[in-house]
């Protein structure tokens, strides 16, 4: 059969469309990059943001009305998998339920929202997405219960896996050609604390980097109070990891973070930010923002922008509360900041923001640096700096080569650079 993916949310959904992806060429069938001519649509969707979750209902309409056989997997699949069926869906598995793909798409199983992610073959490299970048899961689900978040209830506990595996992974990514890794969980400083024997972030990364043939190492995301020293020192001590600490603040003010349920305060996230500059001197730092939370006041709200001020953000991503149905703060806190006043909080954010982020940027002007070439667009060549500043140039280079490039012009956005040299072929 021939199907079709359409995936939501964050980068755990596009791995687990590839995972899927995979067991569906291996059984078979075919993976099509257009809706037009596919048999069956595959919806995997992210619960994190009411919209897509309102994307996925409008979406399941207008594909029944056209004859498609349509299936959803993923958190809102999770959470409201009856609703799902009652609105026509063929099939809906959760994200824990991945294997389940070949049966649903061959008409076998309708629902399945049980546990296998322990089960998952995670070298099936067919239905990777990205040549020379892939992306591997290290832990599934988060224990962590922030207040506003559903993916606790929708992805389950953590569960690390053993770290043998993921080195036997690595090494089979880099002998299919591979040469940039991003190690992913929800939570991935927590990871190994639920492995017998023990194991860290950092271990596995040390390790990691001793497989020839990959020349980048991303991790994403971390949660701020789980970074230990021991990361920060590996991060310090091999080039191969990227410099780019992703640690999401959420908030600015300690009574909002206390109302969050994030277990760290507002203080100890600047320490934190202190102590991996001071240990790695070309770290960059990026963010993730919940503007207006349930009691969020002016007050508050200038805290959250007197941190950013501080911080200095390379990549700052902002959005409004929305409540999610079947969190504690949706059953508890009110949702009593106005769409407009939100709005307004934003407003200012991106525009400071967007003042750090040309500042950050014109210092590199003038500069050379080294960039992983990622792919093209009609004109140019797009890569990316080992700290997560995206560069355009142009020039005859190919994915997964690594380039040095001057840079001549610096945007809030990417930088446009000049190609000098290659550093790096491409292996495959
Ligand atoms: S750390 Fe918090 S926001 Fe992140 S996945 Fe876990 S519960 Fe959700």
């Amino acid at each position: 059969m021939k199907v079709f993916f359409k995936t939501y949310g964050c980068q755990m959904n596009v791995r687990d469309s590839e995972i899927m992806k995979g067991y569906l060429i291996e059984a078979g069938h075919e993976i099509v990059n257009t809706l037009k001519g596919a048999d069956v649509v595959v919806m995997n969707t992210c619960a994190v943001r009411e919209k897509s979750e309102n994307k996925a209902y409008s979406l399941i309409g207008r594909l029944k009305k056209s004859g498609m056989k349509v299936g959803v997997t993923g958190c809102v699949a999770q959470i409201t998998a009856k609703n799902l069926k009652k609105r026509g869906a063929d099939f809906v598995l959760g994200p824990r339920a991945l294997k389940s793909i070949v049966d649903a798409v061959e008409g076998k199983k309708e629902v399945d929202l049980s546990d296998s992610i322990t089960e998952i073959d995670h070298d099936l490299l067919l239905g990777r997405n990205h040549g020379h970048h892939a992306w591997v899961n290290i832990i599934a689900g988060c224990d962590k219960f922030c207040t506003y978040c559903i993916v606790p209830y929708t992805r389950g506990r953590e569960i690390s896996r053993p770290m043998v595996e993921v080195i036997e992974e690595v090494k089979r990514l880099a002998e299919s050609g591979h040469n940039q890794i991003t190690f992913l969980g929800q939570n991935v400083d927590s990871y190994g604390k639920d492995l017998e024997g023990g194991a860290s972030l950092a271990e596995l990364l040390k390790s990691a980097c001793g497989v020839e043939g990959i020349e980048r190492f991303w991790f994403l995301t971390s949660y701020p109070s789980d970074i230990s020293d021991e990361l920060i020192e590996t991060v310090a001590q091999h080039p191969k990891i990227s410099r780019n600490f992703h640690l999401p603040p959420q908030s600015g003010s300690n009574s909002v973070l206390r109302r969050m349920n994030r277990r760290y305060s507002v203080e100890e996230y600047i320490e934190l930010i202190k102590r991996i500059r001071s240990n790695v001197s070309d770290a960059t730092i990026g963010g993730d923002i919940i503007v207006g939370f349930p009691g969020e006041t002016d007050e508050d709200f200038e805290q959250t922008l007197s941190l950013v001020e501080e911080i200095r953000y390379i990549r700052l991503n902002v959005a409004p509360y929305s409540p999610r149905p079947g969190t504690v703060a949706t059953r508890f806190y009110k949702d009593d900041i106005s769409m407009q006043v939100k709005k307004e909080r934003m407003a200012k954010l991106s525009k400071l923001q967007h003042g750090i982020m040309l500042e950050l940027n014109e210092k590199l002007v003038g500069r050379d640096v080294e960039i992983m070439v990622e792919g093209r667009t009609k004109n140019e060549c797009y890569g990316r700096t080992i700290d997560n500043r995206m560069v355009f140039f142009e020039g005859d280079v190919t994915e997964g080569e690594m380039v040095k490039v001057n840079v001549k012009r610096a945007t809030a956005g990417p930088l446009y650079a000049e190609l000098l040299e290659k550093v790096l072929k491409v292996v495959k």
